[in-house]
């Protein structure tokens, strides 16, 4: 009853033609990729070019964040109806780099995620323990934190725009996946927060993806487990070959 959702967050990498060139390799590799969601998530200058080079493919497009206000003096800023009229569908909210170099809280993450909602868009909402709280045991005293903070206050109607992606901090971008069992536990650990926070029935149908590493050789066995409901790539989406991979896992 999920629906797999693979997004690919491109970070701060290529230039408008390269994101273009990119969608446009893509399109072709994963037209028969039936029954997963796809989405690749551009740097900001590039999402209304990329949008248009999406046309007639089912992909869809994400920010990589937004901020909560719908417009005023705000230099630098990017709201999310702006997002919205740019093509996007998704954006993502709370990534750990995001986290660790430019002040994001939980605090910011839920006002972010309120206003996007607000805008019609879906908030890829990320968590994640750092390699110091996995070994000091706090990971799911983390992830509790983050997830009550960043989800304070939402509805369960606003709640069914949202999809949780776990993310443990040592395993992105260092080629290091948690292994099956690891993210496992801490999907099914999110999901039962889920119960708590807004009653079986959202649970049972909030998408959780997994990030860190996500490749075409590990897809496979993470997507095999019951509570993971998609990825969250990084690296791995700046290749159209192996994004498509990726998705692909159930072929
Ligand atoms: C990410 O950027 O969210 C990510 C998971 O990166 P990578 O796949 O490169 O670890």
């Amino acid at each position: 009853m999920r629906i797999p959702l693979i997004a690919g967050n491109w970070k701060l990498y290529k230039t408008i033609a390269e994101s273009v060139a990119l969608v446009n390799e893509l399109k072709p590799l994963v037209e028969n990729s039936a029954g997963v969601q796809i989405v690749v998530a551009p740097v900001f200058t590039a999402l209304s070019r990329v949008f248009d080079a999406t046309e007639g493919s089912q992909i869809k497009l994400a920010a990589q964040d937004c901020y909560w206000e719908e417009e005023g003096a705000f230099t630098g800023e990017v709201a999310p109806k702006l997002l919205k009229d740019a093509g996007c569908s998704y954006v993502i909210i709370g990534h750990s780099e995001r986290r660790q170099y430019f002040g994001e809280t939980d605090v910011t993450v839920n006002k972010k995620t309120k206003a996007a909602v607000a805008a019609g868009l879906d908030a890829i909402v990320c968590v994640g323990e750092s390699l110091a709280e996995r070994e000091s045991e706090q990971t799911f005293s983390v992830i509790e934190k983050q997830i009550q903070g960043g989800l304070a206050g939402l509805s369960a109607e606003a709640f069914s725009h949202v999809v949780i992606a776990y993310e443990p901090v040592w395993a992105i971008g260092t080629g290091k996946t948690a292994s099956d069992a690891q993210a496992q536990e801490v999907h099914a650990f999110i999901r039962q927060l889920v119960v708590r926070l807004f009653g079986q029935a959202v649970a049972d149908s909030v998408r959780i993806l997994y990030g860190g590493s996500v490749k075409p050789e590990n897809v496979k066995g993470l997507m095999s487990q019951p509570d993971i409901d998609g990825a969250l790539v990084g690296g791995a989406s700046l290749k159209a070959e192996s994004f498509a991979a990726i998705c692909s896992f159930n072929s």
